[in-house]
């Protein structure tokens, strides 16, 4: 996997986020390689899982405000549509890299897989700093981005939502282009759209509601009352924040959370509600003041002795580097491929239980598949009906990745990837290679 001890600076995350240098494609192909053998998947259909269908790389060229020209580039990956059309969201982010999308939409295969949902899996991105675009720039990046990758988008080819520093408002914009070149509205073409444009209720809060879901099964089958468990939270993203909230409320102590500014830790348990809100005014926790709060740094966050663990930010969080010190029951996957193989081993060898990106996260493209069905039928369900079905959809997931992991005592995530590639593996099958 390279360089694995040579750290670099994570941009996005400023300096409290040490990354190693590990491209997250090799971290996608080796858990291929490791759900392989222990299913004795066919060696072809392997490396054939282990390619991308097809990858766009755009150039996107944006006159600034100022009147100056900048460019970005861009990608949408297709991973697999054997199952369906593409699905993924769409990053703003300077770690965008194509290996990076390619490996985003791999996960987002096995995701809608694992969830048995007739779509397959995508990604997009552009290499960006959001934070550094106005309000105007930001909405012509997207609306060229979007006019770049038309033809590989729509609601029967791919399915673009939002991700990492994309929302709602963005996905409005998309919506609005690809309607405009199309000449009707065609709202089924993104998910996680405002719900006056034909969005669905309960899609912002979806991931965070299905990390709940299974964290509060997983605590069942050990045995833990969830209140008492004690909880850290790597992001407070929609992610973080979401799943923040809902444990503060369900009376969990809180004992660390971060932004990309730092990690703030209190023993007796953090007040959630403000942070919460003090983050949502687009303040970074750095500027906090709480005298009973103490600073942490990323490492710190993440090896605090805890019950559940919660990363929610970005790639390549627990490696070989931590893993020996991390010290906690549970880890639930916020984020999308923040555990390496690696790192995998020495988690299962200390006997903690990891929700994988690919079960615990998944709400978020289950709501966006529940959005879509609506869009096309034109007919909108109410939130009660959402969160049964999420709920029903992500516990089927859970109790068959359970009962694999226990019958064959191997790793959650090794479990899903057996469900998940198994289904892609007999669609392969069945359809057969073209010509
Ligand atoms: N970006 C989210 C994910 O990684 C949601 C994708 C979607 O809704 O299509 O799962």
């Amino acid at each position: 996997m390279g360089n694995k001890f040579s750290y670099h600076f994570h941009n996005l995350n400023s300096v409290l986020f040490m990354v190693e240098e590990i491209n997250p494609y090799d971290v996608a192909k080796a858990q291929i390689d490791i759900v392989a053998k222990e299913m004795g998947l066919e060696k072809n259909i392997a490396e054939y899982l282990k390619r991308i269908e097809r990858a766009l790389i755009v150039t996107i060229p944006i006159i600034m405000d100022d009147g100056s020209l900048k460019i970005f580039e861009g990608y949408r990956v297709h991973h697999s549509t054997v199952r369906g059309p593409g699905k993924g969201g769409i990053r703003f982010s300077m770690e965008v890299t194509l290996d990076e999308v390619k490996a985003l939409a791999t996960w987002m295969t096995w995701k809608t897989s694992l969830l048995n949902l007739p779509l397959g899996g995508a990604k997009g991105g552009v290499r960006v700093d959001p934070r550094k675009l106005s309000f105007k720039e930001l909405e012509r990046l997207t609306r060229r981005y979007t006019a770049e990758i038309i033809n590989v988008i729509g609601p029967d080819i791919d399915i673009p939502a939002p991700d990492i520093n994309t929302n709602s408002q963005i996905m409005a914009w998309m919506m609005d282009v690809y309607s405009m070149q199309k000449g009707r509205s065609i709202p089924g073409v993104v998910t996680g759209k405002p719900v006056e444009i034909g969005g669905s209720v309960g899609r912002e809060p979806a991931t965070g509601m299905g990390m709940y879901y299974v964290l509060q099964a997983l605590c069942e089958k050990m045995n833990l009352d969830l209140k008492s468990q004690r909880i850290v939270i790597q992001g407070l993203g929609n992610v973080g924040g979401t799943i923040a909230d809902i444990l503060y409320k369900e009376g969990c102590k809180i004992l660390a959370v971060s932004d990309i500014s730092t990690g703030i830790y209190c023993e007796d348990g953090l007040e959630i509600d403000k942070l919460l809100e003090w983050a949502k005014a687009r303040n970074a926790l750095i500027d906090y003041k709480n005298d009973n709060y103490k600073f942490i740094t990323n490492h710190e966050l993440l090896t605090t002795k805890c019950d559940v663990l919660i990363p929610s930010a970005i790639e390549n969080q627990i490696t070989q580097a931590n893993a020996d010190k991390i010290d906690c029951k549970i880890i639930v996957e916020g984020a999308n491929g923040p555990t390496t193989p690696e790192a995998d081993k020495v988690l299962f060898k200390k006997g903690i239980r990891v929700i994988p990106d690919i079960l615990a996260n998944s709400g978020g493209v289950c709501v966006s598949y529940f959005e879509y069905i609506q869009d096309i039928n034109s007919y909108f369900w109410k939130l009660d009906r959402i969160n049964a079905e999420l709920k029903s959809i992500i516990i089927e997931a859970f109790e068959e990745t359970y009962k694999i992991s226990e019958e064959r005592k191997i790793p959650l995530r090794t479990a899903a990837y057996i469900i998940a590639v198994s289904r892609i593996a007999k669609a392969i099958e069945l359809r057969g290679f073209f010509p």
